[in-house]
């Protein structure tokens, strides 16, 4: 399935703090060497483990600003944690990420970190 994310991409750069994350050197060569499907398999892992349960412990908190490609989408797209998941893309907070839901975020950040690989 190919969703069309550019709305949702165009609205998020009117934030100036999601506006400011993009892909360095390192991060790029990290995205090339491993190729898009390791990067989505990663993201899907990211997601599903930190996002997706219904409860999270340090929710707001989950997310490092680097050290991955993915942490650096995910703050860009607002998918960095509950709060940010209802303000912005208005999935509600407390009850479990379904498949779909997860999957909406994993094509949403493949599709920024695709753009910022341009
Ligand atoms: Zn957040």
């Amino acid at each position: 399935m190919n969703m069309d994310y550019s709305d949702i991409l165009q609205r998020l750069k009117t934030s100036p703090f999601r506006a400011k994350f993009s892909l360095d050197s390192k991060d790029k060569e990290y995205v090339s060497k491993k190729g898009m499907d390791v990067i989505q398999s990663h993201a899907r892992d990211f997601i599903k483990l930190r996002l997706a349960p219904a409860k999270i412990e340090n929710d707001g908190k989950q997310t490092p600003m680097r050290g991955h490609p993915i942490f650096k989408a995910q703050h860009a797209c607002a998918c960095c944690c509950r709060g940010c998941l209802e303000k912005w893309h208005k999935i509600p907070m407390g009850s479990e990420l379904t498949s779909q839901e997860q999957e909406y975020i994993v094509g949403l950040l493949m599709a920024w970190v695709d753009e910022k690989m341009k």
